[in-house]
C-alpha cells in the first residue's frame, strides 16, 4: 500500500546489497539488511498490538536496531517518539503521560526504573539493546524482531500522516511535542540532498544522537534519500573521526565537534583532504572556529539553521560564500521572513526581527496543544520561530539569538550576539554567553560570563574597560563573570536558563 515516506526511500535504494552503514563492531549494513531489519521489527510492534496512528516512544541507547525501529514505525504507520537517553524517570513520565505510547521502549538496563512509568501511562514495554554481534540480540524487543518475519506490507500512509512527534528540548516551561508528518520529512530531505549535493558516492560520519532531529533526519534521512552510507558511530571522538576521514566524504556535526578538531593535531589539509564537505548546526558556530578550520584544512564549514518544529529551514550555498556567523539562504520550498515581533509585520533587510518560515518542512503543531499551536503560527501560516534574526543585504539569514535571550535593559533592547562577538575578538577569550539579570534600577541588567582560551587569565575590570568606546553605554555588561566552562546540552547549546537560574541574585544587593 502507498506509503508516503517509505516509498520515497525504496524508490531511491540502490541496489540491495549497496553499503547503508558501517558499524564500529565490523558489522555492514546493506540496503537488503535496511529492509529486511525493518520489515522484521514493523512485523514485531504490529504483532504487539501497535496500530496506525499509535505512538511508540523509545529512550534506547544509539543503535542501528533503534534506526530500524523508526523506520518500522513510518512503516506501520506508527508515530516514532524519541526520547533523549538523559532523561531520568520522573521525566519519562511526564512524556508517556502525555504522549500516552501504546508501546514503549527502553534500554534493558533501565527497564525495572521505568516499568512504573509505562504502567501508569497504559504503554507495553519492550527492551531494545545494542547487538554485540549479528547472532546475539539484546532485549526482547529484538528477539520479538528476530523470530519475524523480514517482509512486511506498509500501512497506507498519506504525505499530511504524522511519521514521527519530536519533544521540544524545553529550556522554558515543559517540553511540547512537535507532531511532524510523512511530508515534513520527506521534503526536508529532498531539498537537503539537492542543496547539499548528496549522491549514492557519498560516506557520512555519522557521531550524533539518534533522538534528536539532527542525528534522525537531517543525516539519516539525507543518505537514505541520496542511496548513500554512512559510519555510524555511537559517539564523536576526534581521533576517530579523522581516521574515518580517508574512507568517508562528508561529516554533519554541532559546533563542538569542530572546536574539538580544531584542537586536535591530526587536523590537517591532508587528512580531510578525501572529505568534500563539513556542515554544522544545532547551535551557533563561532566565527573564529570556521575561520580556524579553514585556515588548517581549506574546507569552508557549510553552517545551517533548522529546529525540532521546522526540520532545516536554511543553509550556506554549496557554491558560493560560505559566510561565518551567518545561515544562509532559505532552503527551496522555504519562505522566510523578518517581522516586527509585536505585529508580524515584515521589516527591512539589516534590521533586527523575529524569524518566521512557511514550507512543507513546518510541523503540524504541537501535540494535544491547540492553544500553544495557534499562538505560534501568523494567520497566513508562517510558524513563529522564536529566534531573532536578519536579512543582510545579500540575502544571508543571521540568527541573532532566541528571543527570549533578548535583554531589555533600562527599556532599551540589547542583543546578547552582539556583545558576545566584541568579547569573542577579545585576546585571551575562548567565548562568552550575555544574559540578562533582574535588576531593580534596569529592570534587568547586561551581564557577561566569559571562559578564557588555556592558561590565560583575564580580569572583569579590563574587560569591561575595553567594551568602553566599543559599545552604547546602555549596551555595556554590570557585570563580567570569569569562569572555566558555559553549561551546555547534549546538542552543543549553550543553556542560558541555567546561567540566568545560577546567578539570578547577582544584582540583589545592588
Ligand atoms: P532544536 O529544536 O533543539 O533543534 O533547537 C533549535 C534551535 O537551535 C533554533 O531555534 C536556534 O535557536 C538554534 N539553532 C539551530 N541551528 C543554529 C545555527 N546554525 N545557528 C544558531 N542557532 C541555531
Amino acid at each position: 500500500m502507498p506509503n508516503h515516506l517509505f516509498d520515497q526511500i525504496t524508490q531511491r535504494m540502490p541496489v540491495a546489497d549497496a553499503p547503508f552503514a558501517h558499524l564500529p563492531d565490523g558489522r555492514n549494513y546493506s540496503y537488503a539488511d535496511v529492509l529486511g531489519v525493518s520489515a522484521r521489527f514493523a512485523n514485531a510492534i504490529t504483532i504487539l498490538g501497535v496500530k496506525k496512528g499509535d505512538r511508540v516512544a523509545v529512550q534506547v541507547e544509539k543503535s542501528m536496531e533503534a534506526l530500524m525501529l523508526y523506520l518500522a514505525c513510518v512503516r506501520a504507520g506508527a508515530i516514532f517518539l524519541p526520547l533523549n537517553t538523559a532523561y531520568t524517570p520522573a521525566e519519562i513520565e511526564y512524556f508517556l503521560g502525555d504522549a500516552e505510547p501504546s508501546l514503549f521502549v527502553c534500554d534493558p538496563a533501565r527497564a525495572e526504573a521505568l516499568r512504573p512509568a509505562a504502567a501508569k501511562a497504559g504503554a507495553k514495554l519492550e527492551t531494545l539493546g545494542v547487538w554485540e554481534s549479528e547472532a546475539k540480540s539484546a532485549g526482547s524487543l529484538s528477539d520479538k524482531a528476530l523470530a519475524a518475519s523480514a517482509t512486511f506490507t506498509d500501512a497506507d500512509c498519506a504525505a499530511d500522516d504524522l511519521a514521527a512527534i519530536l519533544y521540544t528540548s524545553g529550556t522554558t516551561g515543559r517540553s511540547k511535542g512537535a507532531m511532524l508528518s510523512h511530508e515534513n520529512l520527506a521534503s526536508n530531505a529532498r531539498a537537503l540532498v539537492e542543496t547539499w549535493r548528496f549522491t549514492s558516492q557519498d560516506v557520512l560520519i555519522h557521531a550524533l544522537p539518534i533522538f534528536h532531529t539532527h542525528g534522525l533526519f537531517v543525516a539519516t534521512n539525507v543518505i537514505l534519500f541520496a542511496g548513500a552510507s554512512m559510519h555510524f558511530l555511537p559517539k564523536f571522538e576526534p581521533a576517530q573521526a579523522l581516521s574515518l576521514m580517508q574512507q568517508a566524504t562528508t561529516m554533519m556535526g554541532v559546533p563542538t565537534f569542530y572546536v574539538r578538531l580544531v584542537d586536535h593535531p591530526g587536523l590537517t589539509k591532508q587528512t580531510t583532504a578525501k572529505m568534500r564537505l563539513f556542515i554544522s548546526g544545532s547551535a551557533p558556530l563561532l566565527a573564529e572556529t570556521h575561520r580556524a578550520f579553514e585556515a588548517k584544512t581549506g574546507h569552508a564549514i557549510l553552517e545551517r539553521y533548522g529546529m525540532t518544529e521546522t526540520n532545516m529551514n536554511t543553509s550556506n550555498p554549496y557554491d558560493g560564500d560560505r559566510i561565518a556567523g551567518t545561515v544562509g539562504f532559505p532552503l527551496p520550498g522555504v519562505s522566510l521572513r523578518i517581522t516586527d515581533p509585536e505585529t508580524g509585520t515584515p521589516i527591512a533587510a539589516e534590521e533586527i526581527g523575529m524569524i518566521e518560515v512557511k514550507g512543507p518542512n513546518v510541523f503540524k503543531g504541537y501535540w494535544r496543544n491547540p492553544e500553544k499551536t495557534a499562538a505560534e503560527f501568523r494567520p497566513d501560516g508562517f510558524f513563529i520561530t522564536g529566534d531573532l534574526g536578519k536579512l543582510d543585504a545579500r540575502g544571508y539569514v543571521h540568527i541573532l539569538g532566541r528571543g527570549k535571550d533578548l535583554i531589555i535593559t533600562g527599556g532599551y533592547n540589547v542583543y546578547p550576539k552582539e556583545i558576545e562577538g566584541e568579547i569573542d575578538a577579545m585576546p585571551g577569550v575562548n567565548e562568552s554567553a550575555v544574559i540578562g539579570l533582574p535588576h531593580k534600577d534596569f529592570g534587568e541588567g547586561v551581564t557577561a560570563v566569559v571562559v578564557p582560551v588555556k592558561g590565560a587569565e583575564l580580569n572583569e575590570k579590563a574587560i569591561l574597560a575595553a567594551l568602553e568606546g566599543r559599545l552604547a553605554k546602555f549596551k555595556q555588561p554590570k557585570r563580567v563573570l570569569v569562569v572555566e566552562e558555559l553549561p551546555r546540552n547534549t546538542m552543543g547549546k549553550v543553556q542560558k536558563n541555567v546561567l540566568r537560574d545560577t546567578y539570578r541574585d547577582l544584582y540583589k544587593a545592588s
